[in-house]
């Protein structure tokens, strides 16, 4: 999979993505990341990229035709336009089955915001998904976008070799993961569950399924439906709310 992400600030990707399983899978040429400087498209002198918003408020707004320069330079680079992402909080959340979906594409260009964000006729002519991270506002577009290329890169086959499968982790089956244990047995008097050290897979396998729907309810009842059962696949999806209104 080609990520191509646009950002004021290159130099912020340096770092999480150069480490462990995400720099292996660059390494073996199944993550093909590039990085890109919107301000080399800049025309003027002072080489501006914002500017103030018409109609007044705070702050600045990035330029639409900056923005869209840059981005027909970058898809020009590529085989495939690829799917643009725009990160910003107004967008749709980032979830398991979007984080799917996305891992599907060949090619996603990442367009990463500052400031108040970008000026909303780039978003509405030269992007096709608008993905928010989380119901809060951060600095900048680039955390968000570092965080769901490390959540794609799990999904394009080979990355996690054989030894990890991403089907038994949290939300796969629209549930919170099992709790984990390793050696030492005890410790400090802390015990291991017993039906772990037993060797009976089938009272294992029921006690870990026990478990995610106990976590699930007692900490995310919101993935659950109505009476605290596991929501259809497509309920899942859509996040929509079940007919009493109970999310
Ligand atoms: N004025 C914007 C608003 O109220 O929605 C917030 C702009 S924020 C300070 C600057 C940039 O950070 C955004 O354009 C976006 O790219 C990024 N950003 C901030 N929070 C984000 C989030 N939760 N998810 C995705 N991107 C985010």
């Amino acid at each position: 999979m080609r990520i191509d992400v646009l950002t004021l600030f290159p130099e912020a990707f340096t770092g999480p993505l150069d480490v462990s399983i995400v720099r292996r899978a660059r390494e073996d040429g199944l993550l093909d990341l590039h990085v890109h400087d919107i301000r080399e498209h800049a025309t003027d002198r002072h080489r501006s990229v914002d500017d103030y918003p018409f109609g007044g408020g705070q702050g600045m707004v990035m330029r639409v035709d900056v923005l869209d320069r840059a981005l027909g330079h970058v898809q020009s680079l590529g085989t495939e336009a690829g799917l643009v992402v725009l990160l910003t909080p107004a967008g749709e959340r980032l979830t398991d089955a979007l984080v799917r979906e996305l891992a599907t594409h060949g090619r996603l260009v990442l367009v990463c915001g500052r400031y108040e964000g970008v000026d909303e006729r780039f978003a509405e002519h030269c992007v096709d998904r608008e993905i928010s991270i989380g119901d809060y506002v951060l600095t900048g577009g680039e955390l968000p976008a570092m965080v769901l290329i490390d959540a794609v890169a799990r999904h394009v086959p080979g990355v996690l070799g054989d030894e990890v499968s991403p089907e038994e982790e949290s939300f796969v089956q629209g549930l919170l993961e099992h709790p984990q244990y390793t050696r030492p047995a005890e410790y400090r008097g802390w015990a291991v569950p017993e039906v772990l050290l037993s060797g009976h897979h089938a009272n294992v396998s029921k006690w870990k399924q026990e478990q995610r729907l106990r976590r699930t309810r007692e900490r995310r009842p919101d993935l659950l439906d109505a009476g605290g059962h596991l929501r259809k696949p497509d309920e899942r999806e859509t996040g929509e709310l079940q007919s009493d209104g109970a999310p």
